[in-house]
């Protein structure tokens, strides 16, 4: 954990001084909605989820549609009932939707055009200056065998990906009885072991509706604690989170990040920052192992769509996979059992997984925006940093906050808080040429948002 800086708002915003702080002091008392949020969680609720999800032959996006079989038709209707049933115990504050779409033929993977549906359950927010701030959590509950095209050989799909969606479901469950300043989207896709077929449409169409998303994440084989070599890890979650997005014709805002060195402080890395101290006071158990990577060599995740729409999206995985539970056939070879099944599901791990994602999401939901128009001012030589951002517009608004850490650090080391009123301060003796700054927004409760990284200003 950074050491956080003393709440000197009433004294900077009339000195409007930095200091060159980091000195220890209270981190904001925890939420108890959150914490009860947290423990309301339920691994035998998680557990029935992902017993039943694995008890169609296969969910495999090509497989019988039609809602009364055991294909992927019966899987839809079975996700789609439960969050309609998590909807009318939250007396219908949770909007449920399905997002069907024809997708055009894409050999291999897609042979024929095909219709693919997936569920979105909607939390709206409650925030007068929220209204379109939106927060997206994600598990693909389409499964498959060794063979991409076999939609009708069994694929129960336990840990890849009933487990996210027994996640994604529980939560909905949970926090849909809580009130969040922004929009809580709890989203089921298909098609993503076809070439992320769901996720793409839906980031797609939130792009073109202009829905401001602040956060995806994605939850995809988070079911086991045990490694291919046996090695059990129940306190460790990793999040994949991307840097620079490695595109043909970089904008001119990514050649302005990369030239500042700010290649570890892209949204998505603000956010697995954000999200990395949140599990750290309410999960306490689970350590969020921070990736700087997209994801894993070779696989690919629905997280990946919302990052080319040029949303922040990260993506959790249980530590160490066994590739023999995963994208295989059910079959004994040679003393060595392979198929993703129930019976290798951790569920008190899966639990603690939802747990983290279920705080992460309630603290930035409940959190003002992340500050806009943060700028550090290098428009002379100096050995101060001064940084100013817009205003945020949340009633509710408590302050902002000033990180920072040596540029060699992964995560924040110092901080320091301002008043809500003030929109530029010095940190004196802290080179911006020395360190990475940030800016947080918080409320009055402490909800912090995640950090946003300074562009340079030029001019004074
Ligand atoms: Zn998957």
């Amino acid at each position: 954990m950074r050491a956080l800086g003393p709440c000197l708002s009433g004294f900077l915003a009339l000195a409007n001084l930095g200091r060159a702080g980091g000195e220890p002091s209270q981190a904001p008392a925890p939420d108890p909605e959150i914490a009860r949020i947290v423990s309301d969680i339920s691994a035998e609720r998680i557990q029935r989820s992902v017993y039943v999800l694995a008890s169609f032959k296969t969910r495999h996006t090509l497989s019988d549609p039609l809602p009364s079989g055991d294909g992927i038709g019966g899987a839809l209707t079975w996700v789609r009932a439960e969050f309609g049933r998590a909807s009318a115990e939250s007396g219908g504050r949770l909007r449920v939707d399905l997002d069907t779409f024809e997708q055009p033929a894409s050999p291999p993977r897609i042979p024929q055009p095909l219709s693919i549906s997936n569920v979105v359950a909607t939390l709206p927010g409650t925030g007068a200056e929220a209204s379109g701030r939106t927060l997206v959590i994600s598990g693909h509950y389409d499964s498959r065998a060794t063979n991409p095209l076999d939609s009708t050989g069994a694929a129960p799909g336990a840990d890849d990906d009933a487990s996210g969606v027994a996640a994604v479901l529980e939560l909905a469950r949970v926090m849909s009885h809580y009130k969040f300043s922004a929009n809580l989207v709890f989203l089921a896709v298909a098609g993503e072991e076809q070439a992320l077929n769901g996720s793409t449409h839906w980031a797609r169409q939130a792009r073109a509706r202009g829905v401001d998303i602040e956060a995806m994440l994605d939850n995809d084989i988070i079911g086991s604690s045990r490694s291919e070599s046996g090695h059990v890890d129940r306190g460790t979650v990793r999040l994949f989170a991307e840097g620079v997005r490695p595109v043909p014709n970089p904008s001119d805002e990514q050649i302005a990040l990369l030239k500042a060195g700010g290649e570890n402080d892209t949204p998505p890395r603000e956010l697995a920052r954000a999200v990395r101290e949140i599990a750290a006071a309410y999960v306490p158990s689970l350590k969020v192992r921070v990736i700087y990577r997209a994801d894993r060599y070779l696989r690919g995740g629905d997280h990946l769509p919302f990052l080319e729409e040029g949303y922040p999206a990260v993506r959790f995985t249980e530590p160490a996979e066994d590739f023999r539970r995963q994208h295989q056939d059910l079959r004994e070879e040679k003393g060595v059992v392979y198929g993703d099944t129930p019976d290798h599901v951790d569920f008190a791990y899966v639990a603690d997984v939802a747990r983290v994602n279920g705080a992460a999401l309630a603290v930035l939901a409940r959190a003002p925006a992340p500050p806009r128009g943060v700028q550090v001012e290098a428009a002379r030589l100096e050995n101060d940093t001064t940084l100013r951002w817009n205003p945020s517009p949340e009633p509710d608004l408590g302050g902002y906050r000033i990180v920072w850490r040596e540029t060699t650090s992964p995560f924040w080391e110092h901080a320091l808080d301002v008043a809500p009123g003030v929109t530029r301060t010095t940190v004196e003796g802290v080179s911006k040429d020395n360190v990475v700054f940030g800016v947080e927004a918080f409320d009055t409760a402490g909800h912090a948002s995640p950090a946003v990284f300074p562009s340079a200003r030029r001019t004074l």
